[in-house]
């Protein structure tokens, strides 16, 4: 059976990794029913780092059916909040103990910088499931007073098999952010990992049997979209689909269940998110941010600040200070002190991203920086900047996922909130200015899920992230993903004794 068996000797960790990566179907690992694998490419030079087994349709089926005898037995209603709550604690504490080291797989899969991956996708990620931990003995429904012949009150109660498909951008960040919300209110789980990503999925397989989960709770099975994604949001037996992609396969993945059982959805999706400056913004606080609202984990991120928005009595000066700073980005080993940017994920995305910035070329903006390869090997491209757009163009619609930004000159409010929400996407905005009333006036204006205030790529546990319009259905993290994983019973009892 596959195993993932790795020395590490850099500057940042050293020390061996090993664990298994098989199926995980009911606590075991076992190879997948095809015997097939999937190659894991190390982004940074393109070459297989190992290879996991690949589950099939059949192996879903299975573990739904596991999922479902432990939802039954031994999870559910039949595990109290206190017994959830601790388990979850336990999870969070293997993941402190084991912190340089999942950040370490994380960075090799990956290709985010092993520092990064530590202070962002672990920290928030181990925040996620205490935070989760704490709502799993508080999650209860209302009494409703209606007559004082009727008690009347309402329960959470789970809702059964969930399954859950994840994106490649940060791989278990993502993972804890549904995977938390999911165990606390009692729910079981078949989760897909992205097959570009799948090694720390399956590295907390095993820290989830040491955590003391019954076996079968979480079921985690690595394999592609269009098989094992298929299945799950299809299947008959799973109650509810969590999903982080692109809007078009969420677009597939709700069509699924509304062909089978309709399911219920929660849709993570992509985004195009404007960052406006305004002219009375504290200028090098405005660089900063927007600098990691675009370039932060080589523009994979799905809330990155991707429109600039620049009024022009600074744009001039913005643009030289804001490219200065682009410039200065560390493009290195992931696993180096001072390295801010590593390699995109995959040969896919790298081609993904040249082809838009070719289209911003052909389409006449201007490149102002960047545009090019970086490096012999792997799939590095430069911080990349365009001006000169226009509206239409595909830079500016569409979602590239990668260091490519696009700085637009706007003149006063109006114009930047009629171009700022002029896209099919309403992931996150963020707006920078000194004026407290404008900032609150422009965020409340800006159609999306989330709005920052001098600040971008802001992300806490216990704070819903989530999308308007194309960018999803739903939220993750906070109290409000709760209720995407109970469903609600309204229990009337006649106490009067009341006869019709
Ligand atoms: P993707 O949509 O290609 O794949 C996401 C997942 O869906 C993968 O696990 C993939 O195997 C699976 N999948 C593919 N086809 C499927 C199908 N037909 N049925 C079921 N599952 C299928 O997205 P990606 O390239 O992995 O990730 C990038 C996208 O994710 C971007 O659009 C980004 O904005 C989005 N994203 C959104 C959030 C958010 O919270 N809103 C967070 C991270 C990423």
């Amino acid at each position: 059976m596959s195993h993932f068996n790795y020395t590490y000797d850099t500057p940042v960790f050293k020390g061996t990794v090993d664990f298994p990566t098989g199926v995980f179907i009911g606590g075991k690992f076992q190879e997948g029913s095809s015997k097939s694998h999937i190659d894991v490419i190390n982004p940074t030079n393109g070459k297989v780092i190992t290879s996991v087994a690949e589950a099939t349709r059949e192996d879903v089926d299975t573990a739904v059916k596991v999922a479902h005898e432990a939802f039954e037995t031994v999870w559910g209603l039949n595990a109290p909040g206190s017994k959830r709550a601790a388990l979850l604690n336990n999870l969070a504490n293997l993941m402190e103990k084991h912190k340089d080291e999942l950040a370490a797989i994380e960075a090799l899969d990956n290709g985010k910088t092993f520092s990064w991956a530590k202070a962002a996708d672990l920290t928030l990620g181990i925040d996620t499931i205490k935070y989760y931990a704490g709502w799993a003995d508080k999650i209860q429904g209302k009494v409703i007073e209606t007559t004082n012949d009727k008690l009347a009150y309402t329960r959470h109660e789970p809702i059964g098999v969930v399954g859950q498909i994840c994106a490649w951008n940060f791989p278990l960040m993502l993972m804890c952010w549904k995977i938390g919300p999911a165990l606390a209110c009692g729910n079981t789980i078949v989760f897909k990992p992205s097959e570009f990503t799948p090694l720390t999925a399956l590295r907390m397989a095993s820290l989830i049997n040491e955590a003391g989960f019954p076996p079968g709770v979480v079921n985690i099975l690595v394999g592609y979209g269009p098989t094992v994604g298929d299945a799950m949001s299809s299947h008959m037996d799973i109650e509810k689909l969590s999903f982080t992609g692109s809007t078009l396969v969420g677009r597939k993945i709700m069509e699924r269940a509304a062909q089978t059982n309709l399911k219920d959805v929660t849709l993570e999706l992509g985004g195009k998110s404007p960052n406006i400056i305004f002219n009375d913004a504290d200028l090098d606080l405005a660089i900063d941010w927007s600098s990691h609202g675009i370039f932060w984990n080589h523009g994979q991120a799905c809330c990155a600040g991707s429109r600039i928005f620049v009024q022009s009595g600074i744009y001039d000066e913005f643009l030289k200070k804001f490219t200065a700073k682009a410039a200065s980005i560390k493009l290195g080993d992931p696993f180096a002190h001072d390295s801010y940017q590593g390699p995109q994920v995959s040969q896919q995305q790298y081609d993904r991203i040249m082809s838009y910035i070719d289209s911003g070329k052909s389409e006449g903006a201007t490149v102002h920086l960047g545009g090019a390869r970086h490096g012999e090997e792997g799939y590095w491209i430069e911080p990349t900047i365009f001006t000169d757009t226009k509206p239409n163009m595909k830079i500016v619609q569409e979602e590239i996922f990668g260091p490519v930004g696009v700085v637009i000159k706007f003149e006063d409010e109006d114009d930047v909130l009629k171009q700022a929400n002029d896209t099919m996407y309403g992931l996150a905005a963020a707006v920078f200015t000194q004026d407290i009333s404008r900032g609150l006036d422009v965020a409340h204006r800006l159609k999306a899920g989330t709005a920052w205030i001098n600040c971008a790529n802001q992300l806490h546990a216990n704070i819903p992230f989530g999308g308007f319009k194309q960018s999803g259905i739903g939220r993750e993290l906070g109290e409000y993903a709760i209720q995407h994983y109970t469903s609600v019973k309204a229990v009337h009892v006649n106490v009067g004794k009341v006869r019709i």
